[in-house]
């Protein structure tokens, strides 16, 4: 029989808190509205999705170059994407409740007082008709107060990247089909931010701008798209929880002339992780009359040019991670006693490995253990730890996602080998002490694939 799922968003949300991974920003001063800040476990754990991100898009292979481009932009820039004229949602407020909505989602939204109803069900609902609402902050940028300084935080990571196309063109030589990649916030003034960090204003994004002869455009499409959904279920999310979700013609933004959503089955439903956008020359040649800047490819042996088609996968750093906790989290009863795991893939773990003595006032094996310690520490996320009873070290180990955890005991002082306690199965085996390091790089170079029942 199918075991029911154990995680629930409440329970990843403590646990995150618990434990050190996410906080509530702002906490001391009653906190800001879905913002949050990053504990030591949540930036170690949001390092290796975007670590891992960035070596299937740059080191495994030789097509896409990085970029880290600035965050205020040229104002001009958005008027060219769009987003000054059309970034916006409709909301609709409720004069009785003075909350607000998307109109869009009211069939999804709750009435402020009676939460069982939508909004609109209840004869006291008193909606507005629907307003757009725009989603970019303004800033100022220079110390004169005039409409010339008027500047926006970017929305998203992918105008830095079109505009920076002719110098990667040139300066890395590049030709299509070719892809530049970068990592970095992105800000909206979402109306209805919540569910954690599933949205929130401030968030990180992982865009790819593919440039593509446009007769290429289909077949690259379709590439990515498989590309993304396998990196996924290669750092262990669970393929029965995963799907592909091609938007309807009405959905499509002004840009695109194809898009599909990859969605994960969190607590909340089926909703986007990534999505990946043919966004034909639409970026491109917007930039090339807006700046008087030819955005083109020529060739420089046949002389031929063309307006290269764009394929994006666009993602979120902080979306993809609460997928992987979700997909992770665990309870199970072992022996009497219940315990809560997260099943993370090892290289999204925030710590590979624990090394625990056994007996933490023992010197002897303390000082084996902080040998160890010293030497795992060189090359990966490791943790001493010798306070308490060993059952509850290893729960602790457990509620954090460590895959292994090392412990130094008597036969130890004998015999100089360790027990290697496996976070998923608990079996244990002993090991030579001087072959930890090996056995631990090894195994985390291995595949992995979650225990929990597809
Ligand atoms: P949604 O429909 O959920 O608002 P979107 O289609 O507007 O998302 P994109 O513009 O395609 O999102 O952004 C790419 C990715 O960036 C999303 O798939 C998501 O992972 C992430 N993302 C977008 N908005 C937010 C947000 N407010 N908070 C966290 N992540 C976000």
């Amino acid at each position: 029989m199918e075991k029911a799922e154990a995680v629930t968003m409440e329970k990843i949300v403590s646990l995150s808190r618990r434990r050190g991974f996410v906080f509530p920003s702002s906490e001391i001063y009653g906190g800001l509205g879905s913002a949050y800040d990053y504990g030591h476990y949540g930036v170690l754990a949001k390092n290796n999705v975007k670590a891992r991100w960035l070596e299937a898009m740059i080191q495994e292979r030789d097509d896409i170059v990085a970029l880290d481009s600035a965050i205020i932009l040229n104002p001009r820039i958005w008027e060219a994407s769009g987003h000054v004229e059309g970034f916006s949602d409709p909301l609709v407020d409720c004069r009785t409740c003075k909350l607000r909505f998307r109109a869009d989602q009211l069939g999804e939204s709750a009435c402020g007082r009676k939460p069982s109803k939508k909004p609109g069900e209840t004869p006291e609902c008193d909606l507005t008709e629907p307003r757009q609402f725009h989603l970019m902050f303004e800033t100022k940028v220079g110390a004169v107060e005039d409409s010339g300084s008027k500047a926006y935080l970017r929305p998203e990571t992918a105008q830095g990247i079109f505009v920076n196309f002719k110098n990667v063109l040139q300066l890395a030589r590049r030709k299509p089909p070719f892809g530049i990649a970068q990592i970095g916030k992105s800000f909206r003034n979402e109306i209805t931010p919540g569910n954690f960090l599933f949205r929130t204003r401030e968030f990180e994004q992982m865009e790819m701008e593919y440039f593509v002869p446009p007769a290429e455009a289909e077949k690259w499409y379709r590439y990515w798209i498989d590309e993304r959904f396998g990196w996924y279920t290669r750092y262990g999310l669970r393929e029965s929880h995963l799907r592909v979700r091609p938007h309807e013609a009405d959905e499509l933004s002004h840009y695109s002339s194809a898009t599909s959503d990859i969605e994960y089955l969190f607590p909340i439903g089926w909703s986007e992780l990534e999505g990946i956008a043919d966004r034909g020359d639409f970026d491109l040649s917007r930039h090339t009359e807006f700046s008087g800047t030819k955005l083109e490819y020529v060739d420089g042996v046949t002389g031929e040019r063309y307006v290269p088609h764009v394929i994006e996968p666009a993602g979120g750093v902080d979306r993809a991670l609460l997928a992987f906790l979700v997909d992770a989290y665990d309870e199970e009863v072992v022996g009497e006693r219940e315990r809560t795991v997260l099943r993370l893939h090892p290289r999204i773990a925030p710590v590979k490995a624990a090394v625990l003595p056994l007996i933490g006032k023992s010197e002897e094996m303390v000082a084996k253990a902080q040998a160890l310690y010293e030497e795992l520490r060189l090359r990966h996320s490791v943790e001493y730890d010798d306070s308490g009873a060993i059952g509850r070290r290893y729960r602790r180990q457990d509620e954090i996602g460590t895959p292994w955890a090392f412990t130094i005991d008597e036969q130890t002082l004998e015999d100089d080998t360790v027990t290697v306690r496996d976070r998923d199965s608990l079996a244990q085996e002993r090991l030579p002490i001087g072959g930890v390091r090996a056995w631990l790089d090894d195994a985390l170079e291995r595949d992995w694939k979650t225990p929990k029942a597809d």
